[in-house]
């Protein structure tokens, strides 16, 4: 006898619909199996993606109880999940916008009502951890090089027109800049932090500067991706020819992407990036604002809103950019704060928590911006996170999602199988185990609080 199998059934009638229950339950690390009315097995819990009575009834043969049937619509309506993977969440809500991904809080609402079907079976929730090694979040920093030899650029000047202008600009020329991608490998070097560095495919008269610059970074193995020019987010050849000249230089394959000033045209871009072979894209994010433009602090598959499928491709989502600070030239101690608001939500969340941090404002002429930087890094160095560079982030999300996990639960003991070792927990009413598996098949046994009462 294997016992009661600990496995979300989902009822699937609805493919489309179906996978974006899927997306979440991966981001929760959930196991879980599309079911249909052939299904032989019993489930703690199933969840319906909306409300229809012949889903309800398939459900109601494979549930143990019928309080333990969800409908997911219910709790996170299906209709802001399809908006947000689809990239069209925002539209028409720019003055409600805040820092806090909302649908990630929703989706802990979810979690939390799969454990109460549990739990009320006096059953355990197993799931995959979010991170490698139980770390609380991932951190990723990246840097977009729009320009090797940073000069002033009228956006730039907001906010600094007046009579502090002029002692702008003489400091601006009396300053040496160039050296700013150098200082950020020096200061995450010390840190011991690899990033995610991305390049134009060219940059004009620089190019053995540049050509040194990509020996060094990948001699001291940080990332390199591609940073798409102004107006590839909507042309697939220009996209790929600059994703080809770039891996030429460089002399492998580029694996993910950031559109120039973040111009995005959902579902089109993701397409177009996907086609040409990238792995991941880290544009979608808001220009003049911080916090989550999808309000999803993990990274995710979008979905192509047009033909109703969802991309292999990951979007990782970017949440501070150092341009914003600039464009909405607030004081150090306000945008700390923000960044100290980010960190608590996601590091709560256990969401990813990715920083855009130019080499063109890593100079004296932005010492608000340089301090900032080193700042946050000695933070995120003493926090129980998972620093590294985009590229890992999404192998390690892709082969955690690919990861099967299947237990049943007898006498107390859990038993089970996992197709490739990760860290996993377990959730009881009275207990939380934390498990680093290293091998593909376990058996855990629980306190017995039906004989021990707490
Ligand atoms: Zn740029």
């Amino acid at each position: 006898m294997r016992g009661q199998k600990l496995t979300v059934g989902i009822v699937s009638t609805n493919k489309f619909l179906t996978n974006i229950v899927k997306e979440i339950l991966h981001h929760l690390g959930i196991s879980f199996e599309e079911i249909d009315n052939k299904t032989p097995v019993n489930f703690p819990c199933v969840i319906l993606p909306v409300q229809k009575e012949e889903d309800f009834s398939i459900a109601s043969k494979l549930c143990q109880n019928e309080e333990n049937i969800l409908v997911f619509d219910n709790i996170c309506s299906i209709k802001s999940f399809c908006l947000a993977l689809g990239g069209f969440l925002d539209q028409g809500q720019i003055a409600n916008r805040s820092i806090e991904p909302k649908l990630s809080v929703i989706e802990f609402k979810l979690l939390e009502n799969i454990k109460d079907c549990f739990f009320r079976l006096d059953l355990p929730l197993i799931r995959k951890w979010y991170w490698p090694s139980f770390t609380d979040a991932c951190f990723v920093v990246t840097h977009d090089i729009d320009s090797l030899d940073p000069i002033l650029r009228f956006s730039e000047l907001k906010g600094k027109i007046g009579l502090n202008w002029l002692k702008f600009i003489f400091n601006f020329i009396r300053k040496r800049t160039g050296q700013e991608i150098f200082k950020l490998v020096r200061e995450e070097n010390r840190r011991q932090i690899k990033s995610t560095f991305l390049f134009f495919p060219d940059y004009g008269k620089d190019h053995n500067k540049f050509l040194a610059i990509l020996d060094l970074l990948k001699r001291m193995n940080f990332e390199i991706g591609l940073h798409a020019s102004e107006f590839s987010y909507c042309n697939q050849n220009i996209l790929e020819n600059e994703k080809k000249q770039l891996e030429e230089l460089v002399d492998s394959d580029l694996k993910g992407i950031r559109q120039h000033q973040l111009n995005f045209l959902p579902p089109f871009t993701w397409r177009y990036q996907e086609k040409i072979g990238f792995n991941y894209d880290l544009s979608f994010s808001h220009n003049i604002d911080f916090g989550f433009r999808s309000d999803i602090c993990f990274p995710y598959h979008p979905i192509d809103i047009i033909e109703k499928k969802r991309f292999n491709l990951i979007e990782i989502p970017t949440s501070f950019m150092d341009w914003t600070a600039l464009y909405k030239d607030i004081n150090y101690d306000e945008i700390w704060s923000i960044l100290m608001k980010l960190d608590d939500t996601i590091e709560k969340l256990h969401g990813c928590f990715v920083v855009n941090f130019h080499n063109s404002y890593q100079n004296q002429n932005f010492p608000l911006i340089e301090r900032l930087y080193s700042q946050l890094l000695d933070h995120v160095t003493k926090k129980n996170y998972w620093i590294t560079t985009a590229g890992e982030c999404t192998s390690w999300w892709l082969k955690r999602e690919k990861t099967e996990l299947s237990a049943f639960f007898l006498k107390n003991t859990i038993k089970g199988n996992i197709s490739s070792p990760l860290p996993i927990v377990i959730e009881t009413t009275d207990e939380i185990i934390k498990l680093d598996l290293k091998k593909t098949s376990f058996s855990i046994k629980l306190n017995d609080n039906v004989n021990n009462p707490k």
